[in-house]
């Protein structure tokens, strides 16, 4: 039955080859039941770039479309470039800066200089550091404009639900809670990138009822006890978590009541700094992790 059924399927596909192939007029209606082919979705793929002690995340859409999230430290342009080019990156869609933290929107400048970019995210939010304004820099240089980041707004990638769960609000005292918080539903698996986002902008995610809830958790902060509170946690309910971090980081991430509360979750984690670059792939059932 089987074998039958193959047979079938190879039949149906050569003979609309052959209709397609002669440029028969589309009106012809060809009799023959589609329905039974599988169509292989296709392939979302998120990439957590190993950038150290900071968060670089490529997303590349099933329509071929490209988003960077962030580019690590100033020193990192180079590499995340390289490893851009080394996954067929050609032109990025969408470029996401979290906040204006070095260890974020570093590499930026370098990337927009290299790519063909079609649009900047940033939060509205400034910073005097030079690394800030090289960034704005680079995008007026290349004839951008800064699309504002805040929760609402969603994200122009097709085939998928992609939008901004944070910043909330317009006024923070932490720079690390202006992050832009980007949350990706396809088919039944989400991912949620949190930037930097602190306890404060995460109880504002949930106050505002933003559906949180994903099957990867980029961590918030590189595993700090500032971020990942326990509701926050418990509304995103992760299957599997992402922290981006350096060895040996002066800051102690990942922090201890931060892995401890994840490990009671039960959740499965990945650290850039042990495990390298981690890719996620999805048809939207199916997930793959390298
Ligand atoms: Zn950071």
């Amino acid at each position: 039955m089987k074998k039958y059924l193959q047979l079938l399927l190879i039949l149906i596909f050569s003979f609309s080859l052959l209709i397609n192939g002669c440029g028969v007029s589309p009106q012809t209606t060809v009799p023959v039941q589609t329905d039974p082919v599988q169509t292989t979705a296709g392939t979302l793929q998120v990439h957590f770039i190993d950038v150290g002690q900071g968060d670089a995340i490529l997303v590349q859409t099933p329509a071929g479309q490209n988003m960077l999230v962030d580019a690590g430290d100033n020193s990192y342009g180079g590499e995340v470039i390289e490893y851009l080019t080394s996954q067929g990156v050609e032109q990025l869609d969408i470029v996401v800066g979290t906040h204006p933290h070095a260890d974020h929107i570093g590499g930026l400048d370098t990337v927009i200089d290299h790519f063909p970019v079609q649009k900047v995210y940033l939060p509205k939010v400034t910073h005097t550091t030079k690394t800030f304004r090289d960034l704005l820099a680079a995008v007026k240089d290349n004839g951008l404009k800064v699309t504002t980041a805040k929760a609402g707004v969603d994200l122009p990638l097709e085939g998928l639900n992609a939008y901004f769960a944070a910043p909330v609000e317009d006024s923070y005292e932490s720079l690390n809670n202006y992050s832009a918080v980007i949350k990706i539903d396809y088919g039944s698996h989400s991912f949620l990138f949190t930037g930097d986002a602190e306890a404060e902008s995460e109880a504002q995610i949930l106050s505002a009822g933003t559906d949180i809830k994903t099957t990867v958790l980029k961590v918030g902060h590189h595993g700090s006890s500032s971020s990942t509170s326990p509701e926050f946690l418990q509304a995103a309910a992760p299957r599997y978590a992402v922290i981006m971090l350096g060895e040996d980081n002066p800051y102690g991430h990942p922090h201890r009541e931060t892995m401890e509360l994840l490990n009671s979750a039960g959740v499965e984690i990945f650290r850039t700094d042990r495990d390298g670059t981690i890719v996620f792939s999805t048809n939207g059932e199916d997930i793959e992790i390298n």
